[in-house]
C-alpha cells in the first residue's frame, strides 16, 4: 500500500506557513467554497459552455456535489487520490469540482498519456479511481484505464474504479452519467459536504512536472496555495463576472487551469468556453459566439492563430487579450501576435511547480513584448545564480531559483529528486537562464535543465533515453531537443549500436509505442553515430552533439 499523503508531501516550514497565513495569503478555505459562493452570488448565470451544452452556476455546483456523495459511497473519500484523463469538456469541470468538493485530490493527467505513464503514477500516488472518456479521437480509453487499473489492483489495496465519460462499453465500467442523475435534497447535501470539507492546508490537486529524468514528477497543491495563486493572478488580469475565458490549452495543465484559467474564471463568477483543440476555425467561432474576453496559448498555437486571423470573417473584437506562455517567444512575434489578432498580447512565463509572472494588462509596448512578467505575488522570492550557485549582478543571466506562498517545497514522494531540484533553504531550482530587468521583469534568455520543450509539453530526455536503452540494438542512446521553427523544439534520438545491429526511426518509435508512452515523447529525428561525444564526467555530451546535428556535420556518423 502507497504511504498517506501526509509523509510524502512536503510542507512549507512552519514559521513561513504561519507568516503566509498571517499576511492573508492562506485563507484557509477549500476551493471547492469559492466555487459554491460564484454559485450563490449568480446560480443562474452561465459557468460553462461546451459545444451545445450549457451549465448555469447552480446545475454545475450541484452536479458536482452529486458527483462527489454518489463518489463516497463507492468507496472514495477525503485524502484519496485520483487519476483525471479528460478532454476539454464540461465534465472535466464538473470532475474536477466533484473531487475537490470530497476532497479526493485529482492527479492531472493529459490524453497523450498512455499505459508507461498512467500505470506508473497511479501506482506512486496509490490512485483509487481513473477518469476517462470512453474513447477520444479514436482511442480507446475505457480498454486502457481498464489495463492500468488490472496491472495496479495487485500492487494497491484495491483495484481503482474506472469511471467513463460518454457511452462505457466494458465490464466493470461505471458512467459517470448515471452518477449524476437524480435530483432532490441539495441543500443537504451541500450541509453534508461542508461539513466534512478537506483541509485547505492538504493537496486539492497534483499536477505534473515535466521533471527532467525517470517519470514525470508529482507536484501537490494545497487547496490554500492554489487559492492565493488564482486570487493573484485573477486579480492581476482583471478577470471578473463579465470576463469569458477560452480553454484550447489542455486543461490539465496549470496554465489553462488556474492562471486565471478555467478555476480562476469561475471563481470570479465569469463564463468558461470549452474547445477540444485550439484549431483555429473553431476557436475564431466560439470567440465570435460567445463574446470570448480572453483566452491562453503557446507560442505555436499563438502563431497558427496570426497565421488565419486575417480573412476569417469572424469577428474578434470581443478579445481583450491572448496570454501566451509555456516556451520562448521572441520580442519580434511577440509585437505581432496582438495587431493579427485585434486584442493585447499578455505574456506569461512560469511553472507547475508554482512561480508564475505575468506581464501586467496595460504594460507599454516595447516592455510587454520583451519580457516575460513580474512574479504576481510581493511574496515571491527570485534569486539569479550562477553555476557555482552565487548570486549574479543585478541584470546578469543565470538560473532561476525562487520560494513563494504557493510555490511547494518539494515533490510529492520524490526524496531524491527534491534532493536535486530544491535547495536545502528550501528554493526550487527551475532550471531557466533568465535575466530580471532593472523594473522587475523576468525575461526568459534560455534553459540550464536537460528538458524538451515541445510547442509546450516537456519532454524529459531521461525518460525516453531509459526505454531506448532497452532495445538490443542500442549501445549507447541520448535523446535531445533540435530547434525547430513551429514547435521551438523536436525530439531526437542519437544512438550508437552495437556491431552489425540496425535500427530506423519507424523502429524505435513502433517499439517505445508498444511500451505504452505518450506519443508527444516519440522521437522525430534518429541520427546513428559510431561514437558519441562525452562529458568528462561520462554522460553524453548533449551540447557538443547539438552542435554537430545542428550544423549538419556529423563527423564519425554511421
Ligand atoms: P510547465 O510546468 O509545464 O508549465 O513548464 C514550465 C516550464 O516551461 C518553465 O520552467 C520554462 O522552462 C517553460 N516556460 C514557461 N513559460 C515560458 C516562457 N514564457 N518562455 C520560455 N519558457 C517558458
Amino acid at each position: 500500500m502507497s504511504a498517506p499523503t501526509h509523509h510524502r508531501m512536503v510542507r512549507w516550514p512552519d514559521d513561513r506557513a504561519a507568516f503566509y497565513r498571517e499576511a492573508g495569503c492562506w485563507r484557509g478555505r477549500p476551493l471547492g467554497a469559492y466555487l459554491w459562493e460564484s454559485a450563490d452570488r449568480g446560480p443562474d448565470r452561465t459557468a460553462v459552455v461546451d459545444g451545445g451544452t450549457r451549465l448555469t452556476y447552480r446545475a454545475l455546483a450541484e452536479r458536482a456535489d452529486l458527483l462527489a456523495e454518489r463518489l463516497a459511497e463507492r468507496g472514495l473519500a477525503r485524502g484519496d487520490r485520483v487519476l483525471v484523463q479528460l478532454p476539454n469538456s464540461w465534465e472535466f469541470v464538473v470532475v474536477t469540482m466533484a473531487c475537490l468538493r470530497l476532497g479526493a485530490a485529482p492527479v492531472m493527467m493529459l490524453l497523450p498519456h498512455r499505459e508507461y505513464e498512467l500505470t506508473s503514477i497511479a501506482e506512486h500516488v496509490g490512485a483509487r479511481a481513473l477518469f476517462v472518456p470512453a474513447d477520444w479521437r479514436g482511442y480507446d480509453h475505457e480498454a486502457l484505464a481498464h489495463r492500468v487499473a488490472d496491472r495496479v489492483a495487485d500492487r494497491l489495496d484495491a483495484r481503482p474504479l474506472v469511471l467513463v465519460s460518454g457511452e462505457p462499453s466494458a465490464r466493470g465500467s461505471v458512467a459517470l452519467a448515471d452518477l449524476w442523475e437524480g435530483r432532490g435534497g441539495e441543500a443537504e447535501r451541500r450541509a453534508r459536504l461542508d461539513a466534512n470539507a478537506p483541509s485547505p492546508s492538504d493537496p486539492a490537486l497534483f499536477l505534473l512536472s515535466g521533471g527532467t529524468t525517470g517519470m514525470p514528477k508529482l507536484i501537490s497543491r494545497t487547496h490554500d496555495d492554489y487559492e492565493y495563486n488564482i486570487r493573484r493572478i485573477t486579480e492581476i488580469c482583471r478577470v471578473g463576472p463579465d470576463s469569458v475565458y477560452l480553454a484550447v490549452l489542455p486543461a490539465g495543465h496549470n496554465f489553462p487551469l488556474a492562471n486565471p484559467g478555467i478555476l480562476g474564471t469561475l471563481i470570479a463568477g465569469g463564463r468558461v468556453v470549452l474547445l477540444p483543440s485550439p484549431r483555429p476555425a473553431p476557436v475564431f467561432a466560439a470567440i465570435e459566439a460567445e463574446g470570448v474576453t480572453v483566452t491562453s496559448a503557446t507560442p505555436a498555437i499563438a502563431l497558427r492563430w496570426m497565421e488565419e486571423a486575417e480573412g476569417c470573417g469572424r469577428d474578434l473584437s470581443s478579445l481583450h487579450f491572448v496570454q501566451v506562455g509555456g516556451s520562448m517567444l521572441s520580442p519580434e512575434v511577440a509585437a505581432r501576435i496582438g495587431p493579427a489578432l485585434g486584442c493585447r498580447l499578455q505574456q506569461m512565463y512560469g511553472m507547475a511547480e508554482g512561480l508564475i509572472c505575468c506581464m501586467p494588462v496595460d504594460a507599454p509596448d516595447e516592455v510587454a513584448h520583451s519580457a516575460q512578467g513580474a512574479p504576481i505575488s510581493p511574496y515571491d522570492e527570485l534569486l539569479v545564480v550562477d553555476r557555482d550557485g552565487a548570486p549574479v549582478p543585478p541584470g546578469g543571466v543565470g538560473e532561476l531559483l525562487t520560494r513563494g506562498p504557493y510555490t511547494p517545497r518539494g515533490y510529492f514522494g520524490a526524496p531524491e529528486q527534491n534532493a536535486a531540484s530544491f535547495t536545502r533553504d528550501g528554493w526550487y531550482r527551475t532550471g531557466d537562464l533568465v535575466e530580471i530587468t532593472p523594473e522587475g521583469m523576468v525575461v526568459v534568455r534560455g534553459r540550464v535543465k536537460d528538458l524538451i520543450n515541445r510547442g509546450g509539453e516537456k519532454v524529459a530526455p531521461g525518460e525516453v533515453e531509459v526505454l531506448v536503452q532497452e532495445l538490443p540494438a542500442v549501445a549507447e542512446a541520448a535523446v535531445l531537443g533540435l530547434a525547430d521553427p513551429a514547435l521551438g523544439e523536436r525530439v531526437c534520438l542519437v544512438v550508437r549500436l552495437h556491431p552489425g545491429r540496425r535500427l530506423t526511426l519507424d523502429g524505435v518509435r513502433a517499439a517505445l509505442t508498444v511500451r505504452g508512452i505518450a506519443a508527444f515523447k516519440l522521437p522525430e529525428r534518429l541520427e546513428v553515430l559510431a561514437d558519441l561525444p562525452h562529458t568528462p564526467l561520462g554522460k553524453p555530451d548533449k551540447n557538443a552533439l547539438r552542435d554537430l546535428l545542428q550544423t549538419g556535420d556529423r563527423g564519425t556518423a554511421a
